[in-house]
């Protein structure tokens, strides 16, 4: 990882702060563009992940698309110099301002969750005088075997509109004149790593697609959104994610002849690149004997251990001591679940070190707070230094 060959160089940046190496998320996306060219699917950066402008305006040099899930996300994207006709938009719950604003930009496809929804989309774009492209967004009732906080395609999801649905309700979703139905949309979760789900995903597919064109639907596009997962245990074995897998299955096992496919990626194109670095504040023990390493970063800045239970790999980057010690890594925010980890083994850490806490590029900074009045934390990127 970046952060321990620059160990010296970070000591005198105010912490808690995010380091991204741009090297490697570059090479992340020569690896992805590279793959999908090969087959021909198209990309989309679900730029939910990780919003900073140096990383926007980086993967947007690789002829990604957009994946965004909010008008403000649609505007942050436009003015990123993603061009419009890359840009899709999902979303369960779009406000009609959100809708009115996707529609006059002229967004690819706008990724619609409800019946209700289309409904408003049909009524808006004739108020502006278009015909807005939309892709349905299937609820497909797979189970991605991740955790359950972060899975999004179970018939009980709130995702996404039920296979049975359209089926029931073809004829009224046909009839709408200021929609064009372009595409079929699939979302079904994110940290997948067992990649058969991506099998079973393809599988279902073929069969949706089948019966829907049945039914005189015609898609000219499948979007199976994005997921896959990346090595957070190991982050050095896997810093890149294994987009070849994925493709393959998909070139394998999808059977929609014809038809675009495309995906979003998230996390697999950020999430190692980024490190969060803070610094110890205090050792103390509890009175049950744990070790505490209070540092000075917290659920504010990285709210994934606090949220739903995920693990992040930390290191000590400046050790000073000899030996190792078994500690409990906590943050300075006003909660008992912020914990970045339980029972950790580190070289004897004291007061002043710095810790890398690692792939923390996805979903770390998009998603931090001001809770406690904390300032956001900052970013150094890898590529300041090689200037
Ligand atoms: C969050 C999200 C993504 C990206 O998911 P990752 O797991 O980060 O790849 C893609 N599509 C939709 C609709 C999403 O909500």
């Amino acid at each position: 990882m970046l952060s321990r060959q620059i160990a010296d160089r970070l000591r005198s940046y105010e912490t808690p702060f995010y380091l991204y190496d741009i090297n490697l998320l570059r090479q992340t996306l020569e690896s992805v563009t590279a793959l999908s060219s090969k087959y021909g699917f198209k990309l989309h950066y679900a730029i939910k992940a990780n919003y900073d402008p140096h990383i926007l305006s980086v993967i947007r040099e690789y002829g990604l698309g957009a994946d965004c899930a909010s008008g403000n996300e649609v505007r942050c994207a436009i003015e990123a110099g993603f061009s419009p006709d890359g840009i899709v938009y999902a979303g369960v719950g779009k406000k009609d301002s959100e809708i009115r604003y996707a529609i006059s930009q002229g967004i690819f496809s706008i990724n619609c969750e409800s019946l209700q929804e289309l409904e408003v989309i049909d009524r808006t774009a004739r108020e502006l005088g278009k015909v807005q492209d939309i892709a349905l967004r299937i609820n497909p009732d797979i189970d991605p075997k991740t955790n359950s906080c972060i899975d999004t395609g179970q018939a009980d999801s709130k995702f996404g509109i039920s296979y049975e649905e359209v089926m029931a309700n073809a004829a009224l979703i046909k009839s709408y004149d200021n929609i064009r139905i372009r595409g079929m949309h699939l979302h079904i979760g994110s940290q997948i790593r067992e990649l058969h789900v991506f099998e079973y995903l393809c599988d279902k597919v073929n069969a949706i697609v089948d019966c829907l064109s049945g039914l005189g639907f015609n898609f000219d596009f499948v979007d199976l959104g994005g997921g896959l997962g990346v090595n957070y245990d190991i982050p050095e074995n896997e810093p890149v994610p294994n987009f070849a897998s994925v493709f393959t299955i998909v070139n394998q096992y999808l059977n929609v002849s014809g038809r675009e496919v495309h995906f979003e990626f998230g996390r697999s194109l950020v999430a190692q690149c980024g490190e969060l670095i803070t610094r110890v504040l205090f050792r103390k023990d509890t009175a049950t004997g744990r070790k505490l390493v209070v540092v000075d970063a917290s659920m504010t800045e990285l709210i994934r251990p606090a949220l739903y239970g995920a693990y992040h790999s930390i290191e000590n980057i400046t050790p000073r001591e000899e030996g190792k010690d078994r500690y409990t890594i906590v943050g300075t925010a006003c909660e008992s679940t912020d914990v970045f980890n339980q029972s950790l083994t580190l070289p004897v850490t004291s007061r002043g070190d710095l810790l890398s806490i690692k792939s923390a590029g996805a979903y770390g900074m998009s998603m931090a707070s001001r809770y406690n009045l904390h300032d956001l934390p900052g970013a150094v990127y890898s590529d300041e230094f090689d200037r």
